[in-house]
């Protein structure tokens, strides 16, 4: 059984390619053409984007950046990726979409209002989410789970670049042993460092699954939606 409305969370880092920094046009070329391939599924799609691409070296110098004013750089930032996911989506894929702000800037996008945003859903409208919670101190994963809880989405999809939950980090060790499927409780007990706590406890109250996977294996997006164990399952 697959999903009929979903978060698709992507790390800023994602839309890097190789670089690990900046905005990669055929990464985020590829990722649009997976989002499209959900949208003819008939899949509702929200989008959660971050902004580790952009931020990344701000929040490194935070002796020299206030915490709040770094925090609202990292928001600023994923308004641009939202734009670029964006651009990518309408002019490339023909695709219609939203971006809707946690911070207003009427000009650039729409105010996050969940009426609105579920109405751009039922008209199968992408809508990207943009902003974070518009609340320093958080991370876009807790804005997924956020958002994900005001929508009703059945799950978030988070993609990473490897492909699930390991006990151990898996670049740094040989031996680490991939998890098929977590609880909750034992994600926050094994403080295992998927998503932070905030993030998965607003998952656990309300019972929205998070599908931990790499999202750039060819058709990986689609079979999660599709209900496939794709890379980690995390629910009850
Ligand atoms: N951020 C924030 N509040 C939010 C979401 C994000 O202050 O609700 C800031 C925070 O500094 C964070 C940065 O924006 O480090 C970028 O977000 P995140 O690190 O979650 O992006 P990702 O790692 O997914 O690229």
């Amino acid at each position: 059984m697959g999903y009929g409305r979903i978060v698709l969370k992507l790390s800023g880092e994602a839309l890097a390619g190789s670089g690990g920094y900046g905005i990669c046009e055929d990464t985020i070329d590829a990722l649009c053409r997976e989002i499209k391939a959900l949208h003819e599924m008939d899949t509702e799609v929200a989008l959660v984007v971050g902004g580790g691409n952009i931020h990344r070296g701000v929040a490194k110098s935070t002796e020299r950046v206030e915490k709040t004013n770094s925090d609202y750089m990292g928001m600023l930032a994923t308004v641009i990726n939202a734009l670029a996911l964006q651009n990518g989506l309408e002019r490339r894929h023909r695709l219609e979409t939203r971006v809707l702000t946690a911070i207003s800037m009427r000009e650039v996008a729409e105010p996050y209002i969940k009426r609105r945003a579920m109405r751009h859903l039922q008209k199968k409208r992408v809508v990207i989410f943009a902003g974070g919670t518009g609340n320093p101190y958080f991370t876009t994963d807790t804005a997924a789970a956020l958002r994900a809880n005001e929508i009703g989405a059945q799950a978030i999809l988070k993609a990473t670049k490897v492909d699930g939950v390991y006990d151990k980090d898996p670049l740094a060790d040989k031996g680490a042993v991939k998890f098929d499927r977590l609880r909750y409780i034992d994600v926050l007990n094994k403080n295992l460092r998927v998503m932070d706590a905030t993030a998965v406890s607003l998952c656990m109250d309300n019972g929205i699954e998070i599908v931990v996977f790499n999202a750039f294996g060819e058709g990986a997006i689609r079979r999660a939606v599709g209900g496939e164990l794709v890379g980690t399952l995390i629910g009850k």
